[in-house]
């Protein structure tokens, strides 16, 4: 009877809480391929995969046209590798609002995002990456995308 203390270890959910988070990154260094999964359950836990990004984003204006909110997030597929159907993950997104990202990007394919970016003043990678490093902070994610449209594209 006493073998069996192991297995219900974990049996009490409070049990859990005790354990250290694994740290940022660790996923990454653990090598080989990584896995081809279209689960989207699969695609959440990795690493840069965050739906509450997402929503900070989708709330922020469009950062072609200044409609606000732009009520989309454009994931920018030239950000990095993927594997064969994935996703980039949802650290690599820019705020666009329906029109500039169907009837835009959407339609000028990946090789030219960044010059469709380009030629409207916005260097998407860094936008990208400077709204994800302040996410959670939507005053400070506005005012990241509002200095950058402001003095690099059209938007006054
Ligand atoms: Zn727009």
């Amino acid at each position: 009877m006493e073998t069996d203390e192991p297995k219900t270890y974990f049996k009490n959910g409070s049990q859990m809480g005790l354990l250290p988070p694994p740290p940022y990154g660790s996923l990454l260094k653990q090598g080989g391929p990584r896995p081809k999964h279209k689960n989207s359950k699969v695609q959440a836990e990795r690493p840069g995969m965050s739906p509450a990004h997402l929503d900070f984003i989708r709330k922020l204006p469009c950062c072609i046209c200044g409609k606000s909110p732009g009520g989309q997030a454009h994931h920018l597929k030239t950000a990095e590798k993927r594997g064969v159907g994935q996703k980039v993950t949802d650290q690599w997104t820019v705020p666009l609002c329906h029109d500039d990202h169907i009837n835009g990007v959407e339609r000028v394919g990946s090789r030219n995002e960044v010059s469709w970016f380009n030629k409207r003043g916005i260097n998407c990678l860094w936008l990208a990456s400077a709204l994800w490093k302040a996410t959670g902070d939507l005053k400070q994610m506005r005012k990241i995308l509002r200095a950058h449209v402001t003095t690099e594209g059209p938007i006054k």
